[in-house]
């Protein structure tokens, strides 16, 4: 099936009123998006496997590891359309495309829909691998309702799954650069050599709830103070330990325009070689712990494996990124993983205006079928 099939067959699960997505875990625009990858399987005749996490496997061939290619189909609020995506449904149009050519390979190949990449719902990014990997334990996650991930889920269990695991001999996931590096290289596709360390913190700050109007200044405890410390702090920390750093996420109880916030909830996302640094910064312009929700370390991608897909491509451009995939987690986990990078004219990402040209997206399955038919022949 052509990749403008695949692709329209997906634009308008979860589309938001921005023109953005929101496709949050275990919802149900999650459900459509699990049903369409079914559908795909099934169309195909791939063998369907949903591990004990949740995340999807689409299984052509069986019997010993073998070659993975996937990404993940969950958005982060208003995010953009190729975020994800993009790597799912170019992995499907290269199989298609193998399969046209009569290519028939030495091993299985799989198609993975990971579940729960961007965290937006139980706030752990990544968490569908993570789970997988046995790196993190998802009962105890909940969601700003107090709903348990389990309990979202449903029948599944999430924790650790070694079948399922053990299935995966190298992974490749196909993704939509979050960066300008291809734009200013003038070249539709890249090899990702590695990803810098990341983590979330919650910083819970406390104040005294008060009348806005009766309450005079030298008697207030007023949290929101804090709050602006805190998004200075990360903005000067960061520039100072040559990291990124963001504060995206309040949220502000009572949250009432003529009352004192009893509370304000901050998250802070921090990245870099001393993203820790900048977390131990922040909390202290809080004067409050900060809470780590989760934490990558910087990974590097399996070196034989992006010298042979850099050269297989063409002398590929290799890049780094500062964004996380559950192909470092799988990385992390001693998985010989990789990925691919597509162009993005304006970088920018986890936003609408997020986009990749349709001649840039061809370029990227095509690469993905030349990897496949490399690594599987
Ligand atoms: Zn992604």
């Amino acid at each position: 099936m052509s990749f403008e099939h695949l692709w329209s067959s997906l634009l308008e699960v979860g589309r938001a009123p921005s023109g953005g997505y929101r496709r949050y875990a275990w919802t149900a625009e999650d459900r459509l998006l699990r049903e369409w990858f079914a559908g795909e399987a099934a169309e195909r005749g791939l063998d369907l496997v949903t591990d004990r996490c949740g995340n999807q496997w689409a299984w052509w061939g069986s019997g010993q590891p073998g070659v993975v290619v996937g990404s993940h189909l969950d958005s982060v609020p208003d995010g953009g359309a190729y975020d994800g995506p993009l790597g799912v449904v170019s992995a499907f149009a290269a199989l298609d495309a193998l399969r046209d050519r009569g290519f028939r390979p030495s091993m299985p190949v799989g198609i993975a829909c990971f579940g729960d990449e961007e965290g937006a719902r139980f706030g752990v990014a990544c968490a569908g691998s993570r789970m997988l990997t046995g790196v993190l334990d998802g009962r105890a996650l909940r969601d700003a309702d107090g709903i348990t991930m389990a309990e979202a889920m449903g029948h599944l269990e999430p924790a650790r799954d070694d079948e399922a695991l053990a299935r995966v001999g190298t992974f490749v996931e196909l993704h939509v650069e979050q960066g300008r590096g291809l734009a200013e290289l003038d070249r539709p596709v890249a090899v990702g050599s590695s990803i810098v360390g990341h983590g979330r913190w919650r910083l819970d700050l406390p104040g005294r709830a008060n009348h806005a109007g009766t309450t005079r200044i030298e008697d207030r405890d007023d949290p929101m103070l804090r709050l602006a410390a805190v998004i200075t702090t990360a903005r000067s920390a960061a520039t100072a330990h040559g990291c990124v750093a963001t504060v995206g996420k309040v949220a502000v109880e009572p949250n009432g325009v003529n009352a004192i916030p009893s509370l304000v909830r901050a998250w802070l996302d921090a990245r870099g070689p001393h993203a820790r640094e900048v977390a131990d910064a922040v909390a202290a312009a809080g004067g409050v712990e900060a809470v780590c929700e989760s934490w990558s370390a910087a990974t590097a991608f399996h070196p034989p494996l992006v010298q042979r897909l850099a050269g297989l491509l063409d002398d590929a451009p290799v890049l780094g990124t500062g964004a996380g995939h559950d192909a470092g987690i799988l990385a992390a986990a001693g998985i010989p993983a990789a990925m691919l990078f597509v162009r993005n004219p304006t970088g920018v990402s986890h936003a609408p205006d997020e986009h990749a040209e349709r001649a840039d997206c061809l370029a990227g399955v095509d690469a993905l079928a030349a990897v496949v038919a490399d690594l599987a022949r």
